[in-house]
């Protein structure tokens, strides 16, 4: 039987709203850290006893003073809006002044506040409606303490509902994590049960953070970029101002916009996960499928089969391009103009991928050398174009200035260069150039006389008409096949060819074994200017690091590694050679 409709009492409106800000000691403690933020915090303390379901978080920000202390949980107090139309210029991460007011009707909530140039901090007390219970002077620095101890102490069936406690633990420890890698000049401390847990030191950027947080990542296997963007046309609200984190954390507001990236090169880090692919918008961590495919999109034939990138982008956008409406807790969003954002992360991604004069760092070789592989080393016809045409003016576009010095082993291709040298391996180099070639140009040409193939089977010969092959019956069991693609149709192992081909994949796969084919084989002997025409297409590719399955390319030998190698800093005396 049911109940006729009534209205709820307001005590039972206020615990089902609480109930939705706050549904986890993770959520407590992004709530608070979001708080100490926008309160313009470089250093935060985070401690969380789970037993206790006890969280305090402490801050070096603007702190509040008495007045405002007293209002900080009361219903929709906040001092971050004042009317409908900030509403839509929101730059902080808090604006609807909810989260203190909800953690007093779930929890015991104490905060000590001391505002910044005065003299007098103060700890208030508040009752489950978030009013004011008991207020005292307290000797603190210039910042705020925020204490909850006992969430859902009053509702033990929640406590029960909520993941065990070490996935609360992961939780807690991601919530922290994903925010410094937005607000990367934060100091953090985070303690458990009184004892340290972990802490991350701030950085310029997060190109800083993550080795912090991922151990077998080097700061060096990342490559960051920053660059501004203007804002698209459309939107509603017109062009707003954004708030932009500098170093000190020092708020300033400007127009345009602003994408930041931090990318694991893809010959020095990946996950077997794609749990590294994350957006920000405007300090948050976001859900936006869409984004994310963008960037594995743009690193598609960069990574080993099943291996996912590194990556993480911040965009600084003004607050009227990002619509919240897509999920309750703000964690997934929809984008206005969002082909052009797609577009501006894919260029981005590409840029810093590029094997740029300023884009290397130096690797540390003995980890590389253990990596590379030794490729077939069959003799085998080739094709290197040396028609010019490709050649843009390098120094253009900030590429390294590479010079061909010799080959080694007839496999390798050792180039000198301003602060160095590298080892290039000349069948996966000459792989990447071609694999781009056919990529932008999937070029088929008739074959006569055509060849014949022998005992196709259906799913073979669909295959091989999915990627633009002519071909017809030829008699029993045998097939003609019309055309083929460029680098192939003159090779006497055209047929073997259109047999690898027909044996699966998509079109991109096709293209992978046309160039792998068709790439100078390791052990082939090179002149010094086939050696640079190879080098010059090599380095002018979009994905230069790795060949479409994933391998390492080169291995740079950084002049300042080769130093520390030599113990040129020994001073031994003029005879020798220092
Ligand atoms: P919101 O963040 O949406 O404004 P909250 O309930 O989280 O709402 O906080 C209410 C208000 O309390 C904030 O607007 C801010 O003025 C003040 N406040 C909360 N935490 C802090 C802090 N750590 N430092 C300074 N002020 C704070
Ligand atoms: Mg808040």
């Amino acid at each position: 039987m049911t109940c006729p409709i009534q209205t709820l009492p307001t005590e039972v409106v206020n615990l089902i709203a609480a109930g939705e800000v706050i549904d986890s000691l993770a959520a407590v403690v992004r709530e608070l850290v979001e708080n100490s933020l926008d309160a313009g915090a470089t250093r935060i303390s985070v401690a969380v006893w789970f037993d206790l379901w006890r969280v305090r978080v402490a801050d070096n920000g603007t702190g509040m003073d008495l007045t405002d202390l007293q209002k900080a949980a009361s219903a929709h107090s906040t001092s971050k809006i004042q009317s409908r139309d900030d509403l839509y210029k929101i730059t902080s991460l808090g604006f609807r002044g909810e989260a203190l007011h909800s953690i007093a009707a779930l929890a015991e909530l104490e905060i000590c506040s001391r505002l910044t140039g005065t003299l007098e901090g103060w700890r208030c007390a508040y009752n489950t409606q978030g009013e004011t219970e008991g207020t005292e002077a307290v000797a603190i620095a210039p910042g705020t303490v925020v204490s909850v101890s006992n969430l859902f102490g009053k509702w033990r069936l929640r406590r029960q509902g909520l993941p065990s406690r070490s996935q609360q633990q992961r939780m807690v420890q991601a919530t922290v994590q994903n925010i410094a890698l937005c607000y990367p000049s934060v100091t953090w401390q985070v303690q458990q049960n009184d004892r340290s847990w972990f802490t991350i030191s701030p950085g310029k950027t997060a190109q800083q953070i993550i080795p912090q947080l991922l151990k077998q990542v080097r700061v060096h296997d990342l490559q960051q970029l920053t660059v501004d963007v203007p804002t698209p046309e459309g939107g509603s609200g017109g062009a707003g101002e954004i708030r932009e984190l500098t170093y000190n954390s020092i708020l300033k507001t400007r127009h345009g916009a602003s994408l930041h990236l931090v990318l694991g090169l893809p010959d020095r880090c990946h996950r077997h996960r794609p749990d590294w692919v994350k957006v920000a918008t405007n300090g948050r961590l976001v859900r936006s499928p869409e984004l994310e495919q963008t960037i594995l999109t743009a690193m598609a034939r960069t990574l080993p089969r099943d291996r996912y990138p590194i990556c993480f982008i911040h965009l600084q956008i003004c607050p009227s391009q990002i619509d919240w409406n897509r999920h309750p807790a703000k964690a997934e969003i929809y984008l206005h103009s969002l082909s052009y954002w797609q577009e501006q992360i894919s260029q981005a991604i590409e840029k810093a991928l590029r094997i740029g004069a300023e884009n290397f760092g130096t690797a540390s070789q003995s980890h590389r050398v253990g990596k590379l592989l030794t490729a077939s080393a069959k003799k085998g016809v080739y094709h290197l174009d040396e028609s010019p045409k490709q050649e843009r003016n390098t120094s253009d576009i900030g590429l390294v200035e590479l010079k061909a010095v010799a080959q080694v082993r007839n496999m390798y291709i050792l180039a000198e260069h301003d602060t160095g040298m590298w080892l290039i391996e000349q069948h996966i180099a000459h792989e990447r150039v071609l694999y781009e070639k056919l990529r932008d140009r999937w070029q088929l040409v008739p074959l006569e006389p055509p060849v014949i193939l022998n005992h196709l089977t259906p799913v073979q010969l669909e295959q091989l008409q999915r990627i633009g092959l002519e071909i017809e019956p030829f008699g029993d069991q045998m097939w003609a096949v019309r055309n083929a693609p460029a680098l192939l149709h003159q090779r006497d192992d055209c047929a073997d060819a259109l047999l690898e081909l027909s044996l699966g994949g998509d079109l991109q796969n096709a293209q992978v074994a046309t160039a792998c084919r068709s790439a100078i084989r390791n052990g082939t002997p090179l002149t010094l200017d086939q050696m640079q025409t190879l080098l010059n297409q090599w380095k002018m590719t979009r994905h230069p690091r790795t060949c479409p399955h994933g391998r390492p390319i080169y291995l740079p030998l950084e002049e300042s590694a080769l130093a520390r190698f030599f113990r040129r800093h020994w001073v031994i005396g003029k005879s020798h050679g220092i």
